[in-house]
């Protein structure tokens, strides 16, 4: 069962700390279109996109979604490629697949409005504890702390916790520490002052510990131990994977396919894909792949040579060559099972594509 933070009052040993950062957040904080609503819908869409984003990365994508869909109905309707689309380049495109089944959810479920507490807000499915505390406490002054990376590291730093915060055990011990910190007058404005202090002063390297205004009370600063905390365990190493697309051109189309689940950028559109244990493609192999899928190699026009790509995801490496064939004629029906269909420039354009495959089509010009 999911940990659920329960509001207490902040102890008077702790008032100092909620004291210091409401002082600091009015004269640094950013301004930020999300920071101007107390709609859920808004709120919540803001939060999605910040993910493992930064802010001036993620605002861009957030002006477009909010105004292409100005309300959770809008984006509940909109078709699943048109939201991929809008996504394109903000990676972990899980993120879209979810926010757009949670908008339906909130409007099949719940009559077009957000769940109104921090419990009934975790009875949907694409959020979680995170986004529920963000919601709740941004929308609804719920007093229930926000846990990301920034609250984690000022936490760990300022109190002295040592647990490591890739265990999904310590979330409960920095949990129950939040939940004691903040608040009850004033939830909202103390979960946003955490993560702008953890996100603009604690920074990951090189906090300001000059000009901290709680330095004198910071277990990292006393102990010179900053650069130490938070504790995370290491990743487990990336894993290298060898993509061959087969660039497949007959006439001005080209062909792709959907990426199916269970695989990164699932419901996106990349070329024909031979994925093999090395970053060499062997000629004959190639052409056994493109006969394979029904194709014939035109002996009057010969490709580029392969353009080689690199893709760097949180848990994997992608070693990408793109192979340019040119068909002799379209693809046989043998290529429709295998996913493929064929598109004109202009309609390539308008489909979902990851970073890759873009930069590889605006190179090449498709
Ligand atoms: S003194 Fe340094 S480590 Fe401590 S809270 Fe301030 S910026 Fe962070």
């Amino acid at each position: 069962m999911a940990f659920s933070p329960t509001a207490s009052t902040t102890p008077d040993s702790y008032l100092w700390f909620a004291e210091a950062l409401l002082a600091w957040y009015p004269r640094h904080r950013r301004d930020l279109p999300w920071r101007h609503t107390r709609d859920p819908y808004f709120i919540w869409l803001s939060e999605v996109i910040l993910q493992q984003t930064r802010v001036k990365q993620g605002l861009p994508y957030y002006l477009t979604f909010s105004s292409n869909y100005p309300t959770v109905q809008a984006l509940a309707a909109a078709p699943p490629d048109e939201v991929l689309r809008h996504w394109q380049g903000l990676g972990y495109y899980s993120r879209a697949r979810n926010m757009h089944y949670t908008a339906q959810q909130v409007v099949a479920e719940f009559g077009g409005q957000f769940p109104d507490s921090y419990a009934r807000l975790l009875l949907l499915k694409g959020v979680g504890q995170y986004t529920a505390a963000a919601v709740a406490s941004f929308a609804y002054d719920e007093p229930v702390a926000v846990l990301d990376g920034n609250v984690f590291r000022v936490l760990a730093r300022v109190f002295g916790l040592h647990h490591d915060i890739a265990a999904p055990a310590s979330r409960k011990k920095f949990q129950q520490l939040a939940d004691q910190l903040i608040p009850a007058e004033q939830p909202a404005e103390f979960n946003q002052a955490i993560m702008e202090f953890g996100a603009l002063q604690c920074t990951p390297a090189k906090p300001d510990c000059m000009f901290c205004p709680i330095q004198s009370s910071c277990f990292a600063f006393q102990h010179g131990m900053a650069a130490e905390l938070p504790v995370k365990s290491k990743a487990k190493a990336a894993r290298t994977r060898y993509f061959h697309y087969l660039v497949l051109r007959h006439a001005d189309t080209v062909y792709l396919r959907k990426r199916g689940p269970k695989d990164i950028w699932e419901g996106l559109y990349d070329f024909a894909l031979h994925e093999t244990e090395s970053a060499e493609l062997p000629g004959a192999e190639l052409l056994a792949e493109v006969e394979r899928l029904g194709g014939r190699v035109a002996t009057d026009r010969v490709g580029e040579p392969a353009v080689a790509a690199r893709h760097i995801l949180s848990h994997q490496k992608v070693e990408a060559r793109f192979h340019e064939v040119w068909l002799a004629e379209p693809l046989s029906a043998t290529a429709t099972s295998a996913g493929l269909a064929v598109y004109r420039s202009e309609e390539v354009e308008q489909l979902p594509k990851s970073i890759l495959i873009t930069n590889y089509i605006s190179n090449k010009q498709i």
